[in-house]
């Protein structure tokens, strides 16, 4: 391991960061922490058709809502920057020249036009698609009649027409790429802005960077970079290509599989403590069974040796399962800090704004342990903040019940509840118990019937708390609304 560990996170500023990019950027960081290297963020914006207004922010947002804090990066620099490849452009250029004047690049007039037709012509001849070299071997003739005709140059790579290229990458290990396979590939477009390949490969040596991790897709491009480091006399970093992500159905983790951005888990709801032990967990693991780590343990843990080669799956109901888990773990006051904003979205608009914090307060303690998510808590607790809640009056008769038996329970109900002076859980057992036995009842179907009266659903919170928290004269009057609902109903 070199002495200093310096890792960087380049995405491209084309969309919403996909969890599979973030998951980079995790795996980045926690190898950044775990060997007390520097992480580092670099814009990768230099395809400027594909820039996406907004895209930087909501990739920095991601990254700080995870916790990812970057050493040097957009907004904090750092000795190596700037750090967005449109303000580099200098030195791709300079670069470039330099391999175009030592004999390992060349310029390449040919139109957009004939390398559309070329293209074509590959694809029905059925063979691989790449540059066919013509302009490699221009003489200083033919170039001067292309320049005076005044037709800006795209530089391309002279790829070494034999040999191998390849390298020992920290997960897969040896990989070795065919030469002949690899094409011409462009390094500077006709614009001056430089491709993929030559701008990564330039700052990642100027970044001083030791480590590239990065997902797997990008591991076809690694010869290409080698190919780069040897020509520009630079010593490459070491690699390691991180596991492809699936779905639950092994196809490539895509839209399909549900939510695919950060942003949209963030604002579904999953606290930035569950995505980082689950990202954690798509491809490396501390063991065959530990599950739940804490953002300390992942750093003092994390190891490139125990990232696994074979794909990872994404698997949503997992997610869930670990979202409700951390939910569980919160504080009560935590709890509610979280879940203040999400209610404000949330709950109907007929409920005042701004929502009665010291009332949330007592609630959010009954929903804790249901929710598996923040925005789910809205719907958990509206039952609390409405004036009525709004169900149907056959859910009010619970198995083995009728219209008239479930009458008859809720009005003896109403008048046990009636006289209490102490409208506590206590008390409220202590009379609602003994009276589903006085009225024949099972304890579950004369408190179902009141569950459904008090709250509007069948599955809610402790009945007794739930009674307790929305207040007997609400209680009362929602058991009426009941009495009024079965009463109107046809039997
Ligand atoms: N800009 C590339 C991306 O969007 C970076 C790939 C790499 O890490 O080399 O993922």
């Amino acid at each position: 391991m070199p002495n200093i560990v310096r890792v960087r996170y380049a995405p491209s500023p084309t969309g919403y960061p996909h969890v599979g990019n973030i998951r980079t950027a995790l795996f980045n960081w926690l190898f950044a922490r775990h060997h007390g290297g520097s992480f580092i963020v670099r814009i990768e914006d230099t395809d400027v058709t594909r820039k996406v207004e907004g895209a930087v922010e909501a990739i920095l947002d991601g990254l700080r809502w995870l916790g990812l804090d970057w050493d040097e990066g957009p907004e904090v620099d750092g000795k190596y920057g700037p750090y967005f490849q449109s303000q580099r452009l200098e030195r791709y250029q300079e670069a470039a020249r330099r391999l175009a004047a030592q004999g390992d690049a060349y310029y390449c007039y040919c139109s957009p036009q004939r390398l559309e037709e070329m293209r074509a012509e590959q694809a029905r001849r059925k063979q691989p698609p790449g540059y066919d070299r013509r302009c490699r071997g221009l003489s200083q003739e033919e170039r001067a009649e292309k320049e005076a005709e005044g037709v800006t140059p795209v530089v391309r790579f002279k790829t070494p027409l034999e040999g191998q290229t390849g390298c020992n990458d920290l997960i897969r290990g040896e990989v070795v790429f065919e030469n002949n396979l690899i094409d011409d590939f462009v390094l500077l477009k006709s614009d001056g802005y430089p491709t993929y390949h030559l701008a990564n490969a330039v700052d990642d040596h100027f970044m001083e960077i030791s480590h590239v991790l990065r997902a797997e897709e990008w591991l076809s491009s690694t010869p290409r970079h080698l190919l780069l480091y040897r020509a520009l006399g630079f010593e490459p970093p070491q690699f390691a290509h991180l596991p492809m992500l699936l779905g639950t159905d092994r196809s490539k983790l895509s839209k399909r599989h549900g939510a695919v951005s950060i942003t949209e888990y963030r604002e579904q709801g999953y606290l930035p403590e569950t995505m980082v032990n689950f990202l954690a967990l798509l491809g490396w693991s501390l063991d065959d069974t530990t599950e739940l780590l804490s953002r300390d343990e992942l750093i003092k843990s994390f190891s490139l040796e125990r990232v696994s080669r074979t794909a990872a799956i994404f698997n949503q109901d997992k997610l869930s399962w670990m979202n409700g888990v951390y939910l569980r773990r919160l504080s009560a006051e935590e709890f509610t800090r979280r879940c203040l904003p999400f209610l404000d979205k949330g709950l109907p608009a007929e409920v005042k704004r701004p929502l009665p914090v010291d009332y949330i307060r007592q609630i959010l303690p009954l929903v804790q342990e249901r929710a598996k998510t923040l925005t789910e808590v809205a719907g958990l607790a509206e039952f609390f903040f409405v004036q009525q809640p709004d169900y149907d009056a056959s859910l009010l008769i619970s198995k083995g019940m009728s219209r008239e038996t479930t009458i008859r329970a809720l009005e003896a109900a109403r008048l046990k509840l009636e006289p209490l002076a102490d409208f506590d859980a206590g008390p409220l057992e202590a009379v609602l118990r003994p009276l589903a036995e006085n009225l024949g009842l099972k304890t579950g179907q004369l408190f179902g019937a009141l569950r459904v009266a008090t709250t509007g659903q069948t599955a809610a919170p402790p009945l007794f708390q739930t009674m307790v928290v929305l207040g007997k004269e609400r209680c009362l009057s929602r058991v009426e609304a009941a009495l009024e609902k079965l009463a109107s109903r046809a039997s």
